[in-house]
């Protein structure tokens, strides 16, 4: 897993359409796009537009409450939206031990399979 750090991260470049995405939902503060390596049929990350110093969850401050639950209810939109009926997983990865690898926020959106439990 990379360091954390708070540079610009490839999140950036695909906020800035300098890299390509397959964009699923957008609105003026979050975007939602298929991840490169899906680990699932469906598997979409949903970021804030503006970082705003969430490298991670774990940096969490009380005036990011407003984006952290508008993230949480993209993803729940979006999982209606790719007809996930039968359920899906949110994952938030933080850090090394969370096997963190990009450091600006995102919320997995994983289904179209089964999910086991525990994680690994
Ligand atoms: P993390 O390990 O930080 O929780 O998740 C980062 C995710 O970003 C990984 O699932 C990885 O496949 C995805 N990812 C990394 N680079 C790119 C990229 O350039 N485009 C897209 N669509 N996903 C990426």
């Amino acid at each position: 897993a990379a360091a954390p750090s708070d540079s610009p991260t490839i999140f950036d470049k695909i906020i800035n359409k300098e890299i390509p995405a397959t964009v699923v939902y957008e609105d003026d503060k979050v975007l939602a796009f298929r991840d490169i390596a899906p680990q699932a049929p469906t598997h979409i990350l949903i970021i804030p537009k503006k970082r705003d110093g969430l490298t991670g969850l774990s940096k969490a401050e009380e005036r990011h409450t407003e984006i952290l639950g508008h993230l949480l209810y993209t993803a729940k939109l979006v999982a209606k939206q790719e007809g996930l009926e039968d359920g899906f997983r949110i994952v938030i990865n933080d850090g090394p031990q969370g096997c963190q690898s990009v450091y600006h926020i995102h919320v997995h959106l994983i289904g179209g399979r089964q999910m086991n439990w525990p994680p690994g």
